[in-house]
Parts: C-alpha cells; structure tokens; sequence
C-alpha cells in the first residue's frame, strides 16, 4: 500500500506528505482529476459516427469505447480541455461551462 494511502481523518500533520510529492508511479487512477473541470464536452449519440478521433487525440482516456464504438465520456478523469469537441467534425460534441 501506498504511503499516501495511509492518510486518514484522524492522521496528524506530520504524517502528510510534503504537497506535490508524487510518493509512487501508477498512481492516475487514484485521482479524480475531474473535479478541476471548469469546462465539460457534452456527447450528442445521435450525430455521433464512432470515428474515434476524439477519443486518439484525448490526453485523460476520458472517451469511453465498448466494441470500438464511442459509449460515452468518463467525467471522473475528463479536464474539459475541449481537444475532443475541437477535433469532433460531426458535431457530437459540444463544449460548455460546467455548472
Ligand atoms: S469525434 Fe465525434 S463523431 Fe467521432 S467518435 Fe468522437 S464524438 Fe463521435
Ligand atoms: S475535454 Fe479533454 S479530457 Fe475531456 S474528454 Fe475531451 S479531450 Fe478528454
């Protein structure tokens, strides 16, 4: 187990790691980068041609595929950097602030 993995509620101060500290690799999963998200694409499955450039060109694997087609956007790790709904020429994706 990892040493951040540790932390709880009742946890004292110094036992925080030193923030920016990245303690161990393969660690992404464990963040829910997500919630930094001021922007979010919003998938229209009707106009959608499962082409997958959105899904080559997004840098979180946000762009979910079941049987090589598009199922949907995973929103725990998309940043709303809006690639996807740039390189969307079909329209199936639009790009809005996150309410
Ligand atoms: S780029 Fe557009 S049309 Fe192609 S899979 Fe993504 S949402 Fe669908
Ligand atoms: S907005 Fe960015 S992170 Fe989110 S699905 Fe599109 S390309 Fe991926």
């Amino acid at each position: 187990m990892s040493k951040r993995m540790n932390i709880t509620p009742d946890s004292k101060w110094k036992e925080y790691p030193i923030g920016g500290e990245v303690l161990d690799a393969g660690n992404a999963a464990d963040f829910k980068t997500g919630d930094w998200r001021s922007m979010k694409p919003v998938w229209h499955e009707d106009k959608c041609k499962h082409c997958m450039f959105c899904w080559a060109v997004c840098p979180d694997m946000s762009i979910k595929v079941e049987n090589g087609k598009m199922v949907g956007i995973d929103f725990d790790f998309c940043k709303g950097c809006g690639v996807c709904t740039a390189q969307c020429k079909f329209g199936a994706l639009d790009f809005v602030l996150e309410e």
